[in-house]
């Protein structure tokens, strides 16, 4: 358990009593610009000998108070908040890679940032390849002489296949590559990237770290020396920070993601039992059953196995479409690691994006329907879904 985050660091890593006043919730740092005593002052932080605030784009102190947080959830060296997950992942590659690099990614992800390494990136001259995750071989065999960064997200949006953090980090250090895992699914309360030899995590804030839906924000945590690149490249230069009003929503939330994940991570290794069970699933994918292709990677590299079940019903999208009209309790909406259970259809919503070829290589078939199980007792999630099915 001491290499999970604990409620502890939750409550109070990157806080502290305001100084000034000795309020035990800091204030909100709202201001863009901040007042030098003198010249010489002035000219000191310039010149990066002292600490003294500048302007809001390069350092704000309830954005770092979040940072700091963050940081210690994952046991990174440093953070760097985003306006964005998306922002966090694209700040983060941007940063890593150049024109005539190339990435290895895996072919079962969150459908916008396999949107962004398809369609987007190769325009600034990055190209990729999307391997089959679940093959450590398929990663090694993908890599060309101009590879710069192996790419992860495990378990993957909306499938549940697992990639092997430490095959894959150690593949990455042995061929001289940077190592990225967006690790939003899974969150720090089940597994910690970086400890398997990952340089960098991404992160939407967005999802279970914030966890009340209403916020939305990325971090990037890991390595020093590169978390520092990012700030001066992409959030300095390319400008997407997280605003002050949004890192303070998350810092609350955050404080208790280590409670909200033990109950949603055990109300979903429930469901999926109950799941396998009914008639109407033809089949359910959660790292927790034994019936996960991979579970015996899950239990070596899972400490939990996340608050996300899906399952695929007998009977194509009209049969999805009728299970979610008939959820009461269940959220139907997109988005994850709320405080509410949620509902999703990823061929109609999220997965829409990809083409219909790589949606079903990327393992999305049309009667699949995802759950981000909440903090509702868990008997009551259970009990929607199971009425829903009939
Ligand atoms: C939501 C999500 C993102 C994008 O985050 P935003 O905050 O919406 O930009 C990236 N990766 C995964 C796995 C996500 O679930």
């Amino acid at each position: 358990m001491s290499d999970r985050p604990t409620s502890t660091d939750c409550v109070h890593a990157g806080d502290r009593t305001d100084p000034a006043t000795g309020a035990v919730e800091a204030p909100i740092h709202l201001a863009s610009a901040f007042a030098f005593d003198d010249a010489a002052q002035s000219a000191g932080a310039f010149a990066g000998e002292n600490d003294h605030l500048i302007y809001g784009r390069w350092k704000n102190p309830t954005v770092a108070a979040l940072e700091a947080k963050v940081a210690a959830l994952e046991a990174g060296e440093d953070a760097c908040a985003t306006a964005s997950g998306m922002a966090a992942i694209s700040a983060a590659i941007v940063t890593l890679c150049e024109a005539g690099d190339h990435v290895v990614a895996p072919r079962s992800m969150y459908g916008e940032a396999a949107r962004l390494l398809r369609e987007r990136l190769p325009r600034l001259g990055i190209t990729t390849t999307f391997v089959d995750q679940t093959d450590p071989a398929a990663w090694q065999a993908a890599i060309q002489t101009n590879t710069r960064l192996v790419y992860v997200e495990t378990p993957a949006n909306p499938t549940l296949q697992l990639t092997d953090l430490a095959a894959v980090a150690g593949l990455a250090r042995e061929r001289g590559l940077y190592s990225l895992c967006d690790n939003t699914f899974a969150t720090p309360f089940a597994q910690r990237p970086l400890a398997h030899g990952f340089d960098l995590v991404v992160h939407s804030m967005t999802k279970q770290i914030g966890g009340h839906g209403d916020a939305i924000g990325g971090m990037v945590v890991g390595r020093a020396d590169l978390v520092r690149e990012v700030k001066e490249v992409a959030v300095k230069s390319f400008g997407g920070i997280l605003s002050p009003l949004s890192a303070m929503l998350i810092a609350r939330g955050a404080r208790t993601f280590v409670l909200r994940a033990r109950q949603s991570n055990a109300t979903a290794l429930t469901l999926a039992r109950a799941l396998e069970r009914h008639p109407a699933v033809a089949r359910v994918h959660y790292p927790g059953l034994a019936s996960h292709p991979q579970h015996a990677l899950a239990v070596r590299q899972m400490g939990a196995f996340g608050a996300i079940v899906a399952f695929e019903l007998h009977g194509d999208l009209e049969a999805g479409r009728a299970v979610l009209e008939r959820c009461r309790l269940l959220t139907h909406a997109v988005s994850l690691g709320d405080v509410r259970s949620l509902v999703t259809h990823p061929a109609s919503t999220t997965h829409f994006s990809m083409p219909a070829e790589a949606r079903r290589a990327a393992g999305v078939s049309d009667g699949l329907l995802r759950i981000s199980c909440g903090i509702e007792e868990t008997e009551d999630v259970v009990a929607d879904l199971m009425q829903a099915l009939g």
